[in-house]
């Protein structure tokens, strides 16, 4: 389904004549999905134009017809999963079955935007002044710049898109510059599913030559982005330099607590999903294990077993439980975050570079024991499958070590005591807490997001998305 050469699209066309970029499978250099052809400043200004010319019709249609387009892309991207999800794992590099699942997430988060364009919204209220109603409306921002990382190439832009175009904005969408092909794709079927030319304009290009041109137009109401912090800072003063409302992701350092009175099984199944499942590549990653010294040992002797037997390789091979990194950057920076850690005193186990059959970014998942909550592995978030290990006497030990972290996405606890895990719940300073499960794997209807240094604006996904994709506005009428 992928063009063997593809590029931005901006009010309904496609342009193909920027210089061209190999896009690669980060399991198999060799292959190149296909050609990019890069946009410049000029196509980044043209494309906030364009969704600045159609917001007018598009803002006005019905909310029915916002929902059919939503709910068909919704089901047209479900019954593409196969397809979609061999693109994503050739293209990105989580496994097949990772990225069938992060496909079908897609599909289910339009579907539910396409209903929350349906819900009802706004109040009526008299006026403390006698004979006056006063209504409060909320309406569309207006042009939205999605700018989204290359971890969840199809779920993240899904659960920005979706809702933007549910409460009637247009959209310019930059996609990460090493996931252009699944961008691409789900513009496409959105297009199909009858999303009128100029509503969604897709931007491919590197974030530093198109950054500007899209953030710094006055035209951008608002910016919804997930990344890093340095360019989440960037991005935060090209577009607050003319008061667009923010929205930023800036990931996460989150740690699984597992107490003496854990089930093993429960919490080595929770660490390795959490940790090594997507090569490690989540914001929501349990990169941190704080573990009770009366369960330390078994525990980690059950993970060091399950760690030995993890088969990393293609991403696409049926039998792959972990893929590889997504590109030879982010391997060398794994790669630096261990010899940190040793450096300042931890045990490295695993982490070797692998070479297989075919020439791609693998490493093997890597634990590192014996750490203590200061060291640089514990702070920073290393974005790899690498989960470094602190050992603790007490539970109050352990929740403190759990919220040392400043970048308060995601905190889990595996244990068997109810007290416990609800005082963790309520003491935990993360956006999100989890009780014997995976700090990794949230719902598309319920609010997403962090604290600290971890989010900044209003939630994404579920009802609570619309106080970002929408403004509101409070009328008095005198009816005279
Ligand atoms: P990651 O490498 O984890 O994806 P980044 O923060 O580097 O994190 O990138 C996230 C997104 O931000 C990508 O789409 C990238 O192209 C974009 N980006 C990078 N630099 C800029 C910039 N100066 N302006 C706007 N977007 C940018």
């Amino acid at each position: 389904m992928i063009a063997q050469r593809i590029g931005s699209r901006v009010a309904g066309h496609q342009h193909l004549d920027g210089p061209l970029r190999d896009n690669l499978n980060p399991s198999d250099i060799g292959d190149i999905v296909c050609q990019v052809s890069q946009a410049d400043q000029s196509l980044a200004r043209e494309a906030v134009q364009s969704a600045a010319q159609a917001f007018d019709t598009w803002s006005r249609t019905t909310p029915w017809q916002r929902f059919e387009i939503l709910d068909r892309a919704g089901g047209m991207i479900i019954d593409r999963a196969d397809e979609l999800g061999d693109l994503l794992a050739r293209e990105e590099g989580k496994t097949f079955v990772e990225a069938r699942g992060e496909v079908i997430r897609a599909g289910q988060i339009f579907k539910y935007f396409a209903g929350q364009a349906l819900q009802p919204s706004g109040y009526l209220v008299d006026s403390i002044r006698p004979g006056i109603e006063v209504q409060v409306a909320f309406e569309p921002v207006g042009v939205v710049a999605v700018i989204t990382p290359w971890n969840f190439p199809i779920a993240i832009p899904a659960w920005k898109i979706a809702p933007a175009l549910a409460y009637g904005n247009c959209v310019v969408f930059k996609p990460a510059e090493l996931v252009p092909a699944c961008a691409w794709a789900l513009v496409e079927i959105l297009h199909e599913a009858g999303l009128p030319d100029g509503v969604l304009n897709l931007v491919l290009g590197r974030g530093s030559e198109v950054g500007a041109a899209i953030l710094g137009h006055k035209a951008i109401g608002a910016v919804t982005f997930t990344g890093s912090v340095a360019t989440g800072e960037l991005i935060k003063s090209l577009a607050g330099s003319h008061g667009a409302k923010l929205q930023l992701e800036l990931g996460g350092k989150n740690p699984l607590v597992v107490l003496d009175d854990a089930d093993v099984t429960v919490a080595v199944e929770s660490a390795v999903q959490g940790g090594w499942g997507s090569t490690g590549q989540r914001c929501t990653a349990s990169s941190f294990l704080v573990v009770q010294s009366g369960i330390h040992d078994e525990f980690i002797e059950a993970l060091e077993a399950r760690r030995r037997s993890l088969r990393v390789g293609d991403a696409r091979n049926v039998d792959t439980e972990m893929g590889p990194v997504v590109d030879a950057g982010q391997l060398s920076t794994n790669q630096e975050y261990l010899d940190v850690a040793r450096d300042q005193g931890g045990t490295v186990v695993g982490g070797d570079r692998l070479t297989g059959s075919s020439d791609g970014f693998f490493m093997s998942p890597a634990l590192v024991l014996g750490t203590s909550v200061g060291d640089r592995i514990n702070q920073e978030e290393v974005f790899g499958p690498v989960m470094s290990v602190i050992r603790v006497n007490t539970y109050e030990e352990a929740l403190q070590a759990a919220n040392s972290s400043t970048m308060n996405l995601s905190a889990g606890i595996v244990t068997q005591n109810l007290a416990r895990a609800n005082d963790f719940r309520r003491r935990s300073r993360a956006g999100m807490v989890m009780v014997n499960l995976p700090t990794a794997g949230v719902d598309f209807h319920v609010p997403f997001g962090g604290r600290g240094e971890s989010s900044e604006g209003p939630r994404e996904q579920g009802p609570a998305a619309r106080e970002f994709f929408t403004t509101s506005k409070t009328s008095y009428v005198f009816p005279g």
